[in-house]
């Protein structure tokens, strides 16, 4: 180490939320970080995304730690249903509360209480994290390029990787280091979206809901999705998870489609292309001096897209393991460990469906889906108790007997349930120690290759 770098107890690469609740958590544990961030500080918060956040995970999180969820003109809009339509004639209605939020007006509140409150984090803005420095068997800091160019060395006891889905830190990571974890992910667990924020003239029948749907001009396994984000204004596009067959698509040229059907006199406020996570969480997401948060941990929903909000949950719980790592002096991978037992017990499950539903996808046409509840062989029931994280019986006698038309799809959509059932049988006995762990891995990696 040279006299020109920097120490500090924990270096916490990207400022979106799961950098930000992470920074939040250790300021108020009194712990001394840096927060860098390739943005200027005026565009923190920003990020091209679908704009929903659950009302319940924002109230959770203000019950753990504080954190005030979005307020005033941070909330775009309240939304009160979801909308599922895989055929133009059949839609599934789910009373479900959400909102759009505004991100950019979030993330910036955050920031400043963060400025405000808490000393002992610095930020630095324009610093672009370009490898990872590795020690001993253990990461220990980051190489940085400042915005006029200059390279420096930030050393750290601990490295936080809240970069999102380019996982910075966690790509340049050497097997010897840790072989839990794929470095760079596989362009088969990659979602690549387009959207844009529209206005129309009029008052859209669209008025506080949230949309997926599917329409012809979309590569199995796409959607798109509609959400308000009020009377005249909504956030609108595409996504799919990348197959051999739709990698060829643009997402931008389909999505412009589909708005110029749909909202052909829309202004467009904003327009962005991105990718996200389709996969489950990482299977560890610890290794000695290291971390990781949010997107760069794969905690991404894989069926609705929602990262927001385990972003801003993995950052308190990854700051409740890490200062008891500073506390004990002990950074080591057991020592960071129950974050993963945590992780994995919260968005497992989630991650096992989301693996279910994409397989069912790409191998079901969707208009199949609708002739499941059309003819009750899924009910409103049977879709709360799968998206609530309790078991569904299916199929069952009379599920069968409807489903006899078409018995290919019940049974594929039975193997998909089972599977999902398995992956959150595993999601609920994570390894306490790193001992059990590569058999566990072997298993669930097992299970995710399974055909529909
Ligand atoms: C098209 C799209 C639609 C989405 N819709 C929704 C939705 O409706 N609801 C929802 O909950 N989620 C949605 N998501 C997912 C959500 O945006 C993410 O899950 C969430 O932003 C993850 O937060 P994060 O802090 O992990 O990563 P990010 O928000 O991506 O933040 C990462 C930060 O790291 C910084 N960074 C990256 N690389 C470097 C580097 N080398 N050096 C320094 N800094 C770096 C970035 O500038 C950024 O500020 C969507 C995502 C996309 C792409």
């Amino acid at each position: 180490m040279l006299d020109l770098d920097i120490k500090t107890d924990v270096l916490i690469v990207g400022a979106g939320p799961a950098g930000i609740s992470l920074a939040l958590n250790l300021g108020k544990r009194n712990i001394s970080c840096i927060l860098v961030d390739q943005k200027t500080k005026k565009m923190i918060g920003y990020k091209p995304c679908g704009d929903a956040l659950s009302l319940k995970a924002a109230g959770i999180l203000f019950e753990l730690c504080g954190i005030n969820p979005p307020r005033g003109e941070e909330i775009s809009e309240i939304l009160d249903t979801a909308h599922f339509q895989p055929t133009l004639d059949y839609e599934l209605k789910i009373y479900h509360s959400s909102q759009t939020v505004d991100r950019l007006k979030y993330g910036q509140r955050l920031l400043n209480t963060l400025m405000m409150d808490f000393p002992c984090v610095e930020i630095k803005p324009k610093h672009k994290v370009v490898d990872t420095l590795i020690e001993d068997g253990k990461v220990v800091g980051c190489r940085i390029r400042q915005e006029n160019g200059k390279i420096i060395k930030i050393y750290a006891k601990i490295v936080a990787d809240c970069s999102g889905v380019t996982g910075i830190v966690r790509r340049n990571i050497t097997e010897d280091v840790s072989d839990k974890f794929p470095k760079k992910l596989h362009n088969k667990e990659i979602i690549v979206s387009y959207l844009e924020i529209i206005e129309v003239p009029k008052p859209h029948n669209y008025q506080k809901q949230m949309r997926i749907e599917y329409h012809k001009e979309l590569p199995a396994p796409g959607y798109f999705w509609i959400f308000s984000k009020g009377e005249k204004k909504l956030n609108i596009g595409v996504g799919w998870l990348i197959n051999d067959y739709n990698k060829q698509f643009s997402a931008k040229k389909i999505c412009e489609q589909l708005r110029n059907k749909f909202f052909p006199k829309a202004k467009i406020i904003d327009a962005a292309g991105d990718t996200l996570t389709g996969r489950l969480p990482l299977y560890s997401m610890v290794s000695n001096g290291f971390i990781t948060c949010g997107d760069a941990g794969a905690l991404v929903n894989p069926i609705s897209g929602e990262g927001h909000a385990p972003a801003l949950l993995s950052g308190f719980y990854a700051a409740e393991v890490v200062e008891l790592a500073i506390r004990n002096q002990d950074y080591s991978e057991e020592a960071l460990w129950d974050y993963n037992v945590k992780m994995w017990d919260m968005y497992g499950y989630d991650g096992g469906l989301g693996i279910a539903v994409h397989k069912l996808l790409n191998s079901v046409p969707f208009r199949d889906f609708s002739f499941l509840f059309e003819k009750e062989i899924i009910s409103q029931n049977d879709v709360d108790a799968i998206m609530e994280d309790y078991s569904v019986k299916l199929p069952i006698f009379q599920k069968i007997i409807k489903g006899l038309r078409k018995p290919v799809l019940l049974i594929k959509v039975a193997k998909g349930l089972l599977l999902a059932e398995r992956i959150k049988k595993l999601s609920k006995n994570y390894p306490q120690n790193t001992k059990k762990f590569y058999r566990w891995m072997k298993k669930i990696k097992k299970i995710e290759k399974r055909r529909i």
